[in-house]
């Protein structure tokens, strides 16, 4: 059989086509039949538009059922699919474009003239807003309705991912077909998924865990999904009743937190709630556990790799640990420098392999052999350690790791402390230049809704449970932290901001 992704998930399609695969949040439905004739138009038309195996297609366009079709028009057709963030501005696109040479640009009407300026030779077509028109959509409906999956083999192109990498240059991720086949395998599997499940859905679709995570899955399962356009905590939850799990960044949650009608009877049809791309608080997933009964699962993966790592479905779901290595994968904590293999409860570089792992970086071969080692583990640049249960714990990024007066400091578990002060809505610690330590702990802190914390209340409790090198020398507060879409804290932002605070006399 062919490695195709479309056509392993397809062998699971269920044998009654007229079933539900998308539920618009307007209710309108789309179903696994409409699905296949769709984006087998889109197939045709990429192929006409002159894409052959490998060839790229870039598309920045708004989230919308139509825009998941070009995806899978995309991977039919064996060309491999290049998300672009909707944030992304033309000098940053221009990057892009210049480094993936695509075959084929789809932006949004609004942006036609500016893309064609950099697209080169590409051929560029329009998707509009909400997926109701645009020079693709107008191509596509002429289109046949039936398309023969390009033969490939696992090893083959499936798509581009560009990591946000807050140094340096973007790097293209090159995932395989097998890489997306064998990671949507191992999600269904031990989450369990069904044809009877009903995803909610509101992340969004061009980042690896709306794209691939979520859709994958739910195609793999031949289950359906509630599809949103973007996340909004009231609305999510008066659609909770008709979904059976919901996947989501921890934000999510800590935004339907704040909603009242969040209760358990609000989630009686859910069962599992599942998040990731970011840390998720242990006071989140406890507070989330006492209102709706639901221990969180998290769960711990990244562009290059997908998801890596999962708490159980059948068992203890430990708050500020990611659980266990998925069917096939294999994770091990190494010394950064040396690469040696470090024990349990050492904390180390976290290190991967399997075939969930990328085929390397786009044009990019220096870069690419930096990051592997020599046995094939990839280095993930993320810090952790394996717990006395055997759970993987991430104390952050290999980037975030704060060197004060020669010790490590972790920032996770400064941020977990304060987190748990009364008053705190949420923290991120960070290390900043100091002219004796090197780096100075510094801690940036949202208080909860009406109350005012002053530096003396987080400073000093923290002496009780912390060691004194660990502790913050200083603390901002500030109304929120500065996140991206995927929920992530933007600590170089935070650094650059405070980069003085050290440097001042008294300080
Ligand atoms: P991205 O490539 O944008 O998906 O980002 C991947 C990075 O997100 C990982 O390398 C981790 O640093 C972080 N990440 C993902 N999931 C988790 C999690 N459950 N807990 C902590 N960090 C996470």
């Amino acid at each position: 059989m062919s490695e195709n992704l479309f056509s392993i998930l397809k062998s699971r399609f269920p044998d009654d086509l007229t079933k539900t695969f998308i539920q618009a949040g307007n209710g309108q439905t789309f179903s696994y039949a409409d699905m296949l004739a769709r984006s087998a138009q889109y197939a045709n038309v990429l192929t006409r538009l002159g894409l052959v195996p490998g060839d790229r297609i870039a598309v920045q366009v708004q989230k919308s059922t139509e825009a998941l079709m070009v995806y899978l028009g995309a991977i039919r057709a064996g060309a491999a699919f290049l998300p672009l963030n909707t944030a992304y501005t033309p000098a940053e696109l221009s990057y892009f474009l210049g480094d993936a040479e695509p075959g084929v640009v789809v932006c949004r009407s609004s942006r036609l003239d500016d893309i064609r300026a950099i697209a080169g030779s590409a051929n560029v077509e329009t998707l509009g807003d909400g997926g109701e028109d645009g020079s693709l959509l107008a191509l596509a409906d002429a289109a046949p309705t039936a398309f023969k999956e390009a033969d490939l083999n696992g090893d083959d192109l499936a798509a581009i991912l560009y990591t946000s990498g807050t140094t340096g240059r973007a790097k293209g991720a090159m995932l395989t077909q097998g890489n997306l086949s064998s990671n949507a395998e191992a999600l269904a599997t031990t989450w369990e998924f069904t044809p009877e499940d009903h995803l909610l859905h509101a992340l969004p679709i061009y980042h690896t865990h709306g794209l691939f995570t979520a859709t994958n899955t739910i195609l793999y399962a031949g289950a359906s999904m509630i599809f949103l356009p973007k996340f909004d905590a009231e609305e999510t939850l008066s659609l909770l009743p008709q979904a059976t799990t919901m996947m989501g960044v921890p934000t999510f949650y800590s935004r339907l937190l704040n909603c009242e009608g969040l209760t358990r009877d609000s989630v009686e049809h859910i069962r599992v709630f599942i998040s990731g791309s970011a840390p998720l608080s242990p006071e989140v997933h406890k507070e989330f556990e006492f209102r709706t009964g639901h221990a969180i699962l998290e769960r711990y993966g990244m562009t290059e790799t997908g998801m890596i790592a999962s708490n159980p479905y059948d068992g203890a779901r430990r708050a500020g640990t990611v659980g266990f290595p998925l069917p096939g994968i294999e994770v091990r904590i190494a010394d950064a420098d040396s690469g040696k293999v470090l024990e349990q409860g050492e904390i180390g570089g976290i290190e991967v392999q399997g075939p969930n792992v990328f085929k390397g970086y786009w044009r990019m071969p220096d870069k690419t052999a930096e990051e592997f080692r020599k046995d094939g583990f990839f280095i993930t640049g993320d810090l952790g350690m394996i717990d006395d249960k055997g759970y993987l714990n991430i104390v952050g990024r290999e980037k975030d790791l704060i060197i004060s007066g020669g010790f490590n400091v972790y920032p996770a578990e400064i941020e977990v402390a304060i987190d748990e002060l009364p008053g705190v809505a949420e923290s991120a610690v960070i290390g900043v230049p100091h002219p004796d330590f090197g780096e100075g702990v510094m801690a940036v802190v949202a208080c909860k809704p009406g109350v005012n914390l002053s530096e003396d209340d987080v400073i000093t409790p923290l002496g009780d449970v912390l060691a004194r090198f660990k502790q913050p020398k200083r603390v901002v507060f500030v109304d929120a932290l500065p996140r991206n879409a995927m929920g992530k804290v933007q600590k170089k932002e935070l650094r650059d901001k405070c980069s003085e605070t050290f440097q001042k006399p008294g300080n």
